[in-house]
């Protein structure tokens, strides 16, 4: 078999918006991806930072509700 007659699969390095790369096989190359298993949250536990808590917080004002703790 000759050498470099598959030129088109091999191993690819797949970027993820939080920094996190790693490679895999694919026909494409330099892949961009949002989110991967390192800041999923579901692998993570994590929430992504999105501003839930300020909504939460004008939801509160606006209809009177006061947190007791
Ligand atoms: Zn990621």
């Amino acid at each position: 078999m000759k050498e470099g007659i598959h030129p088109n699969y091999g191993e690819t390095a797949i970027k993820c918006a939080c920094g996190e790369t790693f490679s895999t096989g694919s026909v494409k190359k330099n892949l961009h991806v949002e989110i991967c298993s390192k800041c999923h949250p579901f692998f993570t536990g994590k929430q992504k930072l999105i501003d839930t808590g300020g909504r939460v917080d004008k939801f509160k004002k606006k209809y009177g509700i006061v947190d007791k703790e």
